[in-house]
């Protein structure tokens, strides 16, 4: 067995904190590398979890507390490998960390973003508000410790470090560079969403009342931009007729060839959110193939049910906005009734797929066309998990993570 018993995990969303746990629960020194401010991945923006409807923060809880007292567990945010070398039991790994400008004395007190005269777009809410230059990335972070975006800072302001009066903000901080010995290494590097953007017959992200699948997750959180009201962005105007538009931009050449396997599954849970907060909501789902496979079709028969959750076959070939109300029609060909049609609604959400993150990240094993993981022969000691590997939802990543673990340590055992 390989003398060093440490394992590289790159990334800290759901998939690689649990490979973390499993490994360091036993015995194993694990360097969990996360490129954000703080742990949790994707699912940290999540409103709730399907099937069961629960906040995703249970299920993170749960892995802080394991990952806090655990010696073994070396957290390094804002952080990402630039090199790769070595092999199986033998890797030397470079690690460069952003500059936080924010120590560990922070108390999340909040007076260094009060006494802040500057602001920046908040990627948590996916620009939907606004934070200060001094914020917490969000209000469960882990850690919870304040960030400083320098590059929206006003020039020449010091005022939160005047206001600070435990001495954590640190204005001259530095990038450091750190190398770290492993003897295996996986990626956890997950996904992002399908910008948008691409999408020209869907609006190309440019009309205020089309928004996507992540930004209406954030829109029903309570720690989201309206406090989980479900309100359009265009007038604040209560959403109450919300039409979701499926496999937009998936399992589609000219964009992303795969089926992100859990957009339908979300567009309901959505549909739930909004039948929840209004009793006289509507939701319509445009869809090709509804999958909800195994045990999440008890979810799709639960939102058939529903009168004014409408199912329909169909894929959407235009969208437009009334510039006087904000309302946005869908034109389709309505594929059950063999009919073209249109439908008009206040908010229309595009469920957009999940693109993988692990395209040029130092080291990581090779890709297929679509940009996931390949179990890769050709690097030994070097493994992936989660939606790095394939888009899936939390309960198989976390399996998944658990097995990963296991090839990890076995990997160390074995050189
Ligand atoms: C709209 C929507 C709703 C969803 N709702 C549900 C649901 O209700 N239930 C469910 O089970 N699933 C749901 N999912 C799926 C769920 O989000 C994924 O299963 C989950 O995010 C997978 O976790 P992960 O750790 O593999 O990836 P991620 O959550 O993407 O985490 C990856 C982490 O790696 C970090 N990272 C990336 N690249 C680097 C790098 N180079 N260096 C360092 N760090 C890096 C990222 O910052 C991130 O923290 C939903 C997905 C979508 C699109
Ligand atoms: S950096 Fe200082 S002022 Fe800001 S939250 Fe932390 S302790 Fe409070
Ligand atoms: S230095 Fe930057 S973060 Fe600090 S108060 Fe000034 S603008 Fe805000």
């Amino acid at each position: 067995m390989a003398e060093n018993k440490s394992i590289l995990v790159v990334g800290g969303g759901i998939s690689g904190i649990s490979v973390a746990v499993e490994a360091a629960e036993v015995g194993y020194k694990v360097h969990l590398v996360e490129r954000n401010a703080y742990l949790g991945g994707r699912v940290a923006q999540l409103n709730k979890y399907f099937p069961k409807l629960c906040p995703p923060y249970c299920g993170l809880e749960i892995n802080f507390r394991r990952i806090r007292p655990n010696p073994d567990i070396d957290v390094l945010t804002m952080s990402e490998v630039v090199k790769v070398q070595g092999g199986p039991g033998n890797f030397t790994v470079t690690v460069k960390t952003n500059p936080r400008y924010v120590n560990e004395a922070c108390t999340s007190c909040g007076k260094c973003a009060e006494a802040c005269p500057a602001e920046r777009a908040n990627g948590f809410n996916y620009g939907m508000d606004k934070t200060k230059a001094a914020y917490l990335p969000h209000t469960l972070a882990f850690p919870m410790r304040y960030v400083i975006d320098r590059s929206a800072c006003a020039s020449g302001c010091k005022a939160c470090e005047e206001a600070c009066k435990y001495g954590a903000v640190v204005l001259d901080q530095q990038p450091a560079t750190t190398e770290l010995k492993v003897g295996s290494i996986v990626y956890a590097t997950g996904w992002k969403p399908y910008d948008m953007g691409n999408l020209k017959l869907l609006g190309e992200g440019k009309m205020k009342n089309v928004i996507s699948n992540v930004m209406m997750e954030r829109l029903a959180s309570p720690g989201g931009p309206t406090g989980g009201k479900i309100l359009r962005p265009s007038d604040g105007k209560e959403a109450k007729v919300v039409g979701f538009v499926q496999c937009a931009g998936s399992r589609d050449e000219n964009h992303l060839s795969h089926c992100s396997s859990i957009c339908c599954m979300a567009s309901i849970k959505q549909a739930f959110y909004l039948r929840e907060q209004y009793a006289d909501s509507k939701a319509e789902i445009f869809y090709i193939d509804l999958r909800t496979p195994g045990r999440y079709e008890k979810f799709l028969n639960r939102a058939q049910a529903d009168e004014n959750i409408k199912f329909t076959k169909g894929k959407v070939a235009a969208v437009s906005e009334d510039p006087s109300t904000g309302d946005i029609t869908v034109e389709l060909e309505d594929v059950l009734a063999g009919t073209k049609r249109k439908a008009t609604v206040e908010m229309l959400v595009l469920a957009t797929g999940m693109e993988p993150e692990m395209k040029g990240s130092a080291g990581a094993a090779s890709v297929s066309q679509d940009g996931f993981a390949l179990a890769d022969l050709q690097k030994p000691g070097i493994y992936s998990t989660g939606v790095a590997k394939s888009p899936v939802d939390v309960m198989t990543s976390i399996q998944d993570a658990a097995g990963t673990a296991l090839k990890a340590m076995q990997s160390i055992v074995r050189s």
